[in-house]
């Protein structure tokens, strides 16, 4: 007899949990005579901290261990020809083939869906699978998208570049330009609106609520928020009417720069269109990286209640000091959407974007004499990432070609870590120091 206990916590303030497909696809690889009743679960609301840490996981785990075990597997068995024949016709639900499900996979997805408060959540091998897999799936030929003009450099070419091969068109609108957003929107055509917040790298804020009312009358129209930047813990973009969250969990969601792995969230249909999807293009995530996401995702709370403190000690220390000509901080009163930040966001992150007073070479100096950061790609891990975007994602265009998409040769892009931020801060005083004109 299989083993049949509600697999997540009940989530805080709307959204229905996914237990039920997850309790299913769990009790496949419980102990099939184990019949012991589930004694923890209760109605009780959770909040964040708590979810992050149990919601997803079954009780008790097989084996009673007290953490998900990883189901290093590619396939599924079937007892007989009747077992699989119910899988088919839908009397169980269960897993078949690894491309189309994974029990450790399925306990981050609770868990991140519990996060967000959203009714389903898919995993996917990176942020980009997640979002092409995501664009592909609500896409046709023939229709549009319209994207924020400030954002990840590959998401903006898979929508630029890409999608026009397959005959759908876009245009990209400013931050906060409301009345553009609504201008661009093509009835019956336009099928998404896609937007970061905050934005990579200007960490710029959408007013949320003021997009969802834009979108209201336009039937077919989907608000995709990639809310990699905030997290589940600075804001919940489905409770203000976006329909689907997207995240590149390779950042603050893993937390520890170990793992690549992306998130589509949302309502029921939506994402399991989405995962139909996934199944067919095969951009899954790995059962390992789903443990280390899993595990990342228990101290999410923790690591960015800290880095949306260090954030801000570092925007304001950045912003006081002679050698840094500009600072792009949600946080700070001068930001042009520190207003919508501070009504919708619990915190403004860990990332602090800075201009050095000077030129390319001044700014590379500053980042050469930087001793705690280390010089990469990424963000939103425990270890503090510093990078001049110009000579990383920009590297093989030219200054000119840099500054016509917004990047200025002086551009710094700092992911502050965990570490003791009176370090962090003496460091950056220090490097300041030694570029100071
Ligand atoms: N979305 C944002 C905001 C990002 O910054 C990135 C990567 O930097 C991605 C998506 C893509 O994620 P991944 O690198 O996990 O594919």
């Amino acid at each position: 007899m299989s083993f049949a206990c509600p697999a997540s916590w009940p989530v805080t303030g709307g959204g229905r949990a996914p237990e039920l497909t997850g309790a299913r696809r769990l009790a496949a690889c419980a102990p099939r005579e184990d019949t012991r009743p589930c004694t923890a679960v209760t109605d009780a609301p959770r909040r964040l901290g708590t979810l992050a840490v149990h919601a997803g996981e079954p009780r008790p785990q097989p084996g009673d261990a007290v953490v998900a075990p990883i189901a290093c597997t590619a396939t599924y068995s079937f007892r007989d020809t009747a077992e699989l024949r119910d899988h088919f016709e839908g009397r169980v639900t269960r897993d078949e083939y690894g491309r189309y499900g994974n029990p450790t996979v399925s306990v981050a997805e609770r868990k991140l869906a519990a996060l967000e408060g959203a009714e389903d959540c898919a995993l996917f091998a990176s942020g980009m699978a997640a979002i092409t897999t995501a664009l592909f799936a609500l896409l046709r030929p023939g229709q549009h998208v319209i994207l924020g003009a400030d954002g990840y450099r590959r998401t903006r070419q898979f929508v630029v570049d890409f999608l026009g091969r397959y005959g759908v068109e876009h245009t990209t609108v400013e931050p906060g330009d409301h009345a553009a957003i609504a201008a661009a929107i093509v009835p019956g055509k336009t099928r998404v609106l896609l937007t970061e917040s905050p934005t990579n790298p200007y960490l710029r804020v959408a007013d949320l609520a003021a997009l969802a009312q834009l979108r209201r009358p336009h039937r077919g129209l989907k608000l995709l928020i990639d809310s990699t930047f905030a997290t589940p813990i600075n804001q919940r973009p489905l409770s203000q009417g976006a329909d689907l969250v997207l995240h590149s969990g390779t950042k603050y969601l893993g937390g520890h720069n170990d793992l690549l792995a992306g998130a589509v969230c949302g309502d029921a249909a939506l994402v399991g269109a989405i995962r139909e999807l996934r199944g067919l293009l095969g951009g899954v995530l790995d059962p390992h990286a789903a443990y280390l996401l899993d595990r990342g995702l228990k101290t999410l709370e923790l690591r960015v209640l800290r880095q949306n403190a260090t954030g801000q000690r570092v925007a304001e220390f950045l912003a006081g000091h002679p050698a840094v000509a500009a600072v792009f901080y949600p946080g700070l009163p001068d930001h042009p959407d520190h207003a919508v930040a501070r009504a919708h966001m619990r915190g403004f992150g860990g990332v602090v974007s800075f201009l050095i007073r000077g030129d390319e070479a001044t700014t590379s100096r500053f980042i050469d004499r930087c001793t705690i950061p280390r010089i990469g790609p990424s963000l939103g891990g425990v270890e503090s990432l510093i990078e001049q975007p110009a000579l990383m994602s920009f590297y093989e265009l030219s200054s000119e070609q840099r500054r016509a998409v917004g990047i200025r040769d002086e551009l710094v892009r700092l992911s502050l870590g965990v570490e003791d931020p009176d370090d962090l801060l003496a460091d950056l005083e220090r490097a300041l120091a030694g570029i100071a004109p």
